[in-house]
Order: C-alpha cells, then sequence, then structure tokens
C-alpha cells in the first residue's frame, strides 16, 4: 500500500506515522526546506523562538503517535508541567495568576474576586463533563462525515448525551452563568481565541479548555516546542517513512474519481494508492483539485466558510529580564467586547489588542543568552481580508503592541531589543497555505463550522483524506494530531486488502 502525504504539519506528520507503523509504505512531501508546519523555529545571536505553539495540552492525543510505533512521547521529549498556567495582567494594573493545581488555582481567584471560587468549581465541573461526553464521540470520529451521511443508532445515542450539554448556550452565556466579575469573565471568554472565534459565536462547549488546562495539564517542552517536531521526524524516519522536503505539491492526480498520487511544482509526478492531504483543507480544495473534482466545495462556497483568526507575531529578543513575566502572559485589552468588534464584524486588528507574551526563558535558560529573554510576543487580527493591508499598516500596527505592553509594566522595551523578527497574517498564508493568513483553519463560530467541519475522508473524491486543522476535529496540536490517527484508521478500514495482516 503507497500512500502519499501532502504536507508535514502536525496532522501529516501523525497519518504519515500512524500509517507507516501499520505497513504501508508513505512518502511525504513538504514545500518548506523542514516539516513541523506552524509548528516551527527561529533563531538569532543566540535566541531560540517558537514561532508557533509555545505549549503542550493533551498530551495523551500526541502520545497516540509514539503508541502506534511502540514509544512513548515522554521518552522522545523533555516534558515540563507548567506549574502556573498563565498568569493574566489587566489593564488597572492587577495580576492574576492561574496555577495548574487545581486547589491553588481556587485560593487565587478566591483572594482575587472573593465569592467567585465556587463558580469556577462549577464550571471546571460543566468543561469535565463537556470533555468526557465529546472525546470519544467527536474527536476521535468523523462526525462531520458521519453526519453528512446518515448517523448510526450509537451515534444517535452519543448526540443526546452531547445535547443534554446545552451546546446551543454560547461560551459567553456558559461563563456569565459562572461568574460575575467582569476581569473573570474576560479571562474565560478568551478561551474563544484558542481556536480563532467569538465567544458570543461559539459554542459553550469550549469551556472545556478549562478541562484540558486544569484536568490534563499544560506543559512545556525543553529546548522549545520544536523539539516535539525533531522527534517526529526521528519517529517518521525509524518506522520508514520518506521525507521529502522543499517539495511543494501543485496538483493531485484524479482519475476516474479516484486519487492516484500528485504532482509536484517541479513536474515530477509520484502515483499512489491514496493521498492524505495536510495542506489546508479549503485551499486545498481550491488549489489542488481541478474544478471537476470538488462539487462540495465549489470555489463560491468554499471563498463563504469563515476562517479562524490569524496571528501577529513579534519575536523579541531584549537584553534583561522582566521579573513580572510568567512562562505564559496574557495582556488584556481595556474592552475585550470593542477587540471581538474589530476582529470579526470590521475585519481589522483591534486599536487596543489583547497581547499574549511568552517568555520560555523565564523556564528555560537555553532559549536566550545569559541575562537576556525571548519574548514572543502574539495578537490575534482577523484571518486577511479586503480591510486592512498589513503591507502598509503592519509597522504602525508594531507600535501599538510595543505601546501597550510598555504602558503596562514592560518598561523601555523598544531600547533593550537585540533581535526582531515580525509575523504578519501574509507570513501564514505564504509560509504554509493557510487560508487567509489562518492559524485554526475555520472558525469555530456557529455550529456547522464548529461541528461540521470539512470531513476526513474527501466526500468528493475516492482514496483522499485530510488531516489538520482546516478538517475535523479542529485546530490545535493536539486536534491535528487525532487527525491524523482518525485518518490512519479510516485510510486502513477503507482499504483494508493493501494493507499487510
Ligand atoms: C502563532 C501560533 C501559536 C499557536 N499556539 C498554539 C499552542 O500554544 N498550542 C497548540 O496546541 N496549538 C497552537 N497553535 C496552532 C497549531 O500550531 C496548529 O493548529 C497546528 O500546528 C497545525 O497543524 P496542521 O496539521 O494543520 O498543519 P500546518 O501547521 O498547517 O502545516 C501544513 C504543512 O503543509 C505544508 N504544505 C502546505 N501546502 C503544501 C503543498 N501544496 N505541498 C507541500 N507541502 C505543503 C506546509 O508548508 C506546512 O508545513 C498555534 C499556531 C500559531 C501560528
Amino acid at each position: 500500500m503507497d500512500v502519499i502525504v501532502i504536507g508535514g504539519g502536525m496532522g501529516g506528520l501523525s497519518a504519515g506515522i500512524q500509517l507507516a507503523a501499520r505497513g504501508a509504505r508513505v512518502t511525504l512531501f513538504e514545500k518548506n526546506e523542514r516539516v513541523g508546519g506552524k509548528l516551527n523555529v527561529w533563531s538569532d545571536d543566540g535566541f531560540l523562538f517558537d514561532t508557533g505553539p509555545h505549549v503542550l495540552t493533551m498530551l495523551w492525543a500526541i502520545d497516540e503517535i509514539f503508541a502506534a510505533a511502540g514509544r512513548r512521547l515522554a521518552d522522545a521529549v523533555d516534558l515540563i508541567p507548567l506549574d502556573t498556567i498563565c498568569r493574566y495582567h489587566f489593564p488597572d494594573g492587577a495580576t492574576l495568576d492561574a496555577p495548574a493545581d487545581r486547589d491553588a488555582a481556587t485560593q487565587a481567584i478566591a483572594e482575587f474576586a472573593p465569592g467567585e471560587e465556587q463558580g469556577f468549581a462549577r464550571f471546571l465541573d460543566y468543561a469535565r463533563r463537556v470533555s468526557d461526553a465529546t472525546t470519544d464521540p467527536f474527536l476521535r470520529n468523523d462526525f462531520g462525515a458521519s453526519v453528512h451521511g446518515a448517523p448510526t443508532r450509537e451515534q444517535w445515542g452519543q448526540l443526546r448525551e452531547f445535547l443534554a450539554l446545552k451546546p446551543w448556550r454560547t461560551l459567553r452565556d456558559v461563563v456569565r452563568e459562572h461568574f460575575s466579575d467582569p476581569r473573570l469573565r474576560d479571562v474565560f471568554e478568551l478561551y474563544a481565541l484558542y481556536s480563532g472565534s467569538h465567544p458570543a459565536r461559539s459554542s459553550g462547549i469550549f469551556a472545556t479548555v478549562a478541562d484540558v488546562q486544569w484536568r490534563q495539564g499544560t506543559y512545556y517542552v525543553r529546548g522549545g516546542l520544536y523539539k516535539l517536531a525533531e522527534a517526529l521526524v526521528e519517529l517518521a524516519r525509524d518506522v520508514g517513512v520518506s521525507i521529502q522536503t522543499s517539495s511543494p505539491v501543485r496538483e493531485i492526480i484524479v482519475k476516474n474519481g479516484r486519487a492516484r498520487g500528485v504532482a509536484l511544482e517541479n513536474g515530477a509526478r509520484h502515483y499512489a494508492d491514496a493521498v492524505v492531504c495536510n495542506e489546508d483543507t479549503l485551499a486545498a480544495y481550491k488549489s489542488l483539485l481541478a474544478p471537476q473534482s470538488r462539487p462540495h466545495y465549489p470555489d463560491r462556497k468554499a471563498d463563504a466558510v469563515e476562517t479562524s483568526t490569524s496571528a501577529f507575531l513579534l519575536l523579541l529578543g531584549v537584553r534583561g529580564e522582566y521579573p513580572q513575566l510568567a512562562h505564559h502572559n496574557s495582556f488584556l485589552s481595556t474592552d475585550l467586547e470593542a477587540e471581538f468588534g474589530s476582529i470579526f464584524d470590521r475585519h481589522r486588528p483591534a486599536d487596543d489588542p489583547t497581547v499574549g507574551v511568552a517568555c520560555q526563558s523565564v523556564t528555560d535558560p537555553s532559549k536566550a543568552p545569559p541575562g537576556c529573554s525571548n519574548l514572543f510576543l502574539m495578537t490575534n487580527p482577523p484571518a486577511l481580508s479586503d480591510a486592512f493591508d498589513w503591507t502598509r499598516e503592519a509597522a504602525s500596527y508594531r507600535e501599538i503592541v510595543l505601546n501597550k505592553l510598555e504602558a503596562m509594566g514592560l518598561k523601555g522595551l523598544r531600547d533593550r531589543i537585540v533581535v526582531e523578527q515580525m509575523w504578519t497574517p501574509l507570513d501564514l498564508q505564504s509560509r504554509y497555505n493557510a487560508r487567509r493568513g489562518a492559524v485554526y483553519g475555520l472558525s469555530s463560530n456557529g455550529w456547522r463550522n464548529a461541528f461540521l467541519r470539512p470531513p476526513n475522508v474527501c466526500p468528493d473524491v475516492k482514496g483522499l483524506y485530510f488531516v489538520g486543522g482546516g478538517t475535523h476535529p479542529g485546530g490545535g496540536l493536539p486536534l491535528c494530531a487525532l487527525s491524523g490517527t482518525n485518518v490512519a484508521r479510516q485510510l486502513q478500514a477503507n482499504h483494508r486488502r493493501e494493507f499487510p495482516s
């Protein structure tokens, strides 16, 4: 059984490794000079930066990739549990630490906003129920594909349990039901941005982030998150995946309604029994499939699907340390509602954005020269559109971000910069073929985007499968890893005779 994987992001690596471990001959073509996709790195003058994820959650989802090859994630990378999940810096100067320990977090909330700790306990219980009800039926199954077809009896049962959680309530409804302090409401509404969505338009089931953080844990990987990509490359090689970098795919070859292989930009053609595509699903539909091969997503329909937010990044190697920073920080907007309105209605980055600041050198001194810090600044602008021109406006947006952080206590930030790199949504689009520069593929605003994402099994072309943030179950490293697990399982089931028994 020959399988071609297009793209070496988390989804492509996960599927490729698990298919090779089951006996398939896998060739992975990656357009860039190294794999990892949005999980990537940049370094300069002794400063090392992850350019994408800074924390790892739901370890079990990634561990399954290693388990498929008889290995363990914990042996492949050095996992460091973060004692403080995030330090929140509010515009009024107050700060709130979110300790990973549930009792310590309850205590911190009780001191910050007395009385709110009871709501927090109930919020965590709701989040746990959501995790329990959704992990197997939703995350581990190609829910989209099954609902596109006729649900089985078992699926109807699972759906009933899911509906008992009232998933039609928005994240905002759920947060407001549990918290009355406006600052805590802001903190928990920010969960919507973890999937690039709006808290009043995405489902309350995204409260599950609290369960992921407090029951399952938040981790850093010593040396940086890219160590995970390196460990996956080693694992891929061990199970026999052939990784071809600097090999952009131009077209998926389809004959008689079946995927037969790929054509590379350099003209070379490679044939296989099945193709797994890790390019953003809707982008790939448009760029890699001929129009007659894609009735489910003709251009107009694909263009209309709302993307998740994008990212604006400043990677700053700075002299000195800022003792007020934890590993992971969030400097909140003075008006979160205005920020969401700007992103999702005006399609422009907010004038006063919430800024995520990761400082890995707090946990891992190897990331910066002695006495220095590696600061990763991230805001959540909308995906690319005509409403904002990054080629003209990026420099002034950089000023907004730096002014805000200097005003909120990072004194002299500009003067301390030794090395710097700025990434706008245009970089995400061009580096990774991310549709409109989106971080998580589709937004999870509304039912269709959250629960009926483009399915893992292509409905239009036999033998074509999709993995990664643009398909089911969604964006973020663990869900992309699970999409690979789901695809490996379904591909083997659909091609049973071609796999070694
Ligand atoms: C700034 C930032 C911060 C983030 N923070 C977190 C976090 O803290 N925790 C978390 O879990 N997640 C985080 N994420 C999200 C996470 O990084 C992504 O959801 C995940 O890495 C996406 O994986 P993917 O499988 O969708 O593939 P992608 O990362 O999208 O990779 C796709 C790969 O396919 C390649 N490719 C595309 N088209 C072609 C083609 N035609 N031919 C050959 N190759 C092609 C691309 O070059 C790329 O390598 C963050 C993302 C960003 C950008």
